[in-house]
């Protein structure tokens, strides 16, 4: 079904004691080891998580070894992309489900979770379902030089048991983009979500089951990081492969883990975004664009924009109209209507996006608009809100041009020319994403070809085609998932030479 076509469900009532347990070989296990889950709008409580020791992870990893070799691996292909399309139909059967287990999570508006978040979560298992029935491997006639004749072909099996390590920003979206293509390649899974995220993940495990995926298939252990699930699972020698998306730092450790048994990884890390803007773009569309791009999901969208750099002549006016776009968000809780911003992920979250405003300001920015935490007036008050930002004046050098800010904020400053912009966006660590804005055909090729990113988007943003390459640049990621490429992480490639 395509986004636009689905209804928003009418009322979104979440359940106080909505408990998240692992789900390890088809079964709901229990640890009694528990932390809580709590809804950022407004601090309540969701549920109680039940988190997993070592012993669990062991147990969901021998459940996803065991299944490899079961009833999964001897599906055919058909039958294996068959039960996919049926998990896809059942996730949008119990799309309310879905969408309230979302927004206790994470309080994002409702429309985002609605139509963007679970249809695309569903989809992620029909596409890639899709994709690896028909995609072919590669043949190679061969001459060989003593003379006769060989042939080379290629053959995909699947890695294994792949360990799944998912953030908490958009966590059914990014979740399934990595267990879609796994799955459909033939592999188990061991998932590990979000500590402050667990509730998709753990619904998933219902659909799995409803639907007859054999046990052992997809597993979902919860956690934190270090010392917890998050690091038992990686360094777990019974994994074959690590997908990870999360922060860059996160990644250097699973690295280390991974280092251990020389286990492959792919990586979709962190992001320092740029949005350049020239004096010759639709202005109105720059805008829009750039409001979303920054402020969509409060911000916390690794491919988010957090520096813009707009042409001179139009530089003053931009700031204006981007003040009054972030202006005009509405904040408040998922269902209100109208609602446009949500909340940020937790207190602790946004003690780190504070800082930086803190920090922006100590700096000397000027603050064009927002700056600190606004009155809600209610028991929203308690919830992990925090306004729009735009900041100017600021020098490239400073912290708030340098680190990932994860919040809805960016700074602005005018540039001059095209070379200069291209320095300036790729002065950083990171390579995920920029969005650039120009009606000029060279100036958009040259910025496509020339600046350091995974996914340069050019008059748009967030325009995603699931077939292309997705994945960061630098310190921003490792590999490239989407379409084909997914397949080159969750397969084994294996080369067939027959001398003739
Ligand atoms: P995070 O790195 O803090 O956590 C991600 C996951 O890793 C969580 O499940 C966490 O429990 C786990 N984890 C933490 N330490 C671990 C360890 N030592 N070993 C194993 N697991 C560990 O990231 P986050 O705060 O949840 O997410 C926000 C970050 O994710 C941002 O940096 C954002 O840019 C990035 N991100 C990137 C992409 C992308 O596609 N490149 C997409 C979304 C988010």
């Amino acid at each position: 079904a395509s986004a636009s076509t689905l209804e928003a469900p009418a009322a979104t009532q979440i359940a106080a004691d909505r408990d998240c347990r692992n789900f390890i070989a088809g079964q709901w296990v229990e640890t009694g080891r528990l932390f809580e889950n709590r809804n950022p709008i407004d601090n309540s409580l969701v549920g109680q998580v039940h988190e997993a020791g070592r012993a669990e992870v062991d147990a969901a990893v021998t459940a996803a070894r065991k299944a490899l070799r079961g009833p999964w691996g001897k599906l055919t292909l058909d039958e294996r992309c068959a039960l996919l399309h049926k998990v896809a139909d059942e996730m949008m059967r119990r799309h309310a489900d879905f969408v309230a287990a979302e927004l206790a999570d994470t309080g994002m508006p409702l429309a985002f979770a609605s139509n963007v978040n679970v249809p695309r979560g569903a989809a992620n298992f029909k596409v890639f379902a899709d994709l690896f029935r028909n995609v072919p491997t590669e043949a190679f006639a061969q001459d060989v030089h003593h003379g006769g004749k060989a042939i080379n072909y290629s053959l995909r099996s699947p890695r294994g048991v792949i360990a799944v390590v998912c953030p908490w920003n958009l966590p059914l979206l990014l979740m399934t983009w990595k267990v879609g293509p796994a799955l459909a390649c033939g592999n188990t899974v061991v998932v590990k979500p979000s500590e402050e995220t667990p509730s998709t993940a753990t619904l998933l495990g219902e659909v799995m089951r409803d639907v007859g995926v054999p046990e052992g298939v997809y597993n979902v252990v919860h956690g934190f990081g270090p010392d917890s699930a998050g690091a038992f699972l990686t360094e777990h020698p019974g994994v074959d492969g690590i997908t990870f998306t999360g922060e860059t730092g996160t990644g250097e450790a699973i690295m280390r883990a991974a280092a251990k048994g020389v286990r492959p990884v792919s990586f979709e890390l962190g992001g320092k975004n740029p949005g350049i803007v020239f004096a010759d773009a639709d202005l109105d569309a720059a805008i829009e664009g750039i409001t979303r791009s920054t402020f969509q999901n409060t911000g916390q969208v690794c491919l988010g924009t957090e520096r813009v750099y707009v042409e001179r002549p139009i530089f003053d006016a931009f700031v204006a109209r981007l003040k009054a776009s972030a202006e005009a968000l509405v904040m408040g809780p998922p269902d209100r209507t109208g609602v446009t911003m949500g909340p940020l992920i937790s207190q602790e979250h946004r003690r780190k996006v504070l800082g930086y405003y803190e920090k922006a300001k100590a700096e000397g920015a000027t603050i064009v608009t927002g700056g600190g935490v606004p009155a809600m007036g209610d028991a929203l008050d308690e919830g992990s809100w925090v306004e729009p930002t735009i900041w100017t004046g600021l020098p490239d050098s400073s912290a708030m041009l340098r680190e990932e800010v994860f919040g809805p904020c960016c700074h602005i400053a005018p540039f001059d020319t095209i070379d200069e912009v291209i320095g300036r966006s790729n002065a950083t660590a990171y390579g995920l994403a920029a969005t650039v804005w120009t009606q000029n055909l060279s100036t958009a090729h040259r910025m496509g070809a020339e600046l350091e990113v995974g996914i340069c988007w050019i008059n748009s943003w967030f325009l995603r085609d699931l077939r292309t390459a997705f994945g960061g640049a630098k310190q921003s990621g490792i590999g490239r998932e989407g379409g084909v490429h997914s397949l080159e992480f969750y397969t084994e490639l294996k080369n067939v030479c027959i001398k003739l």
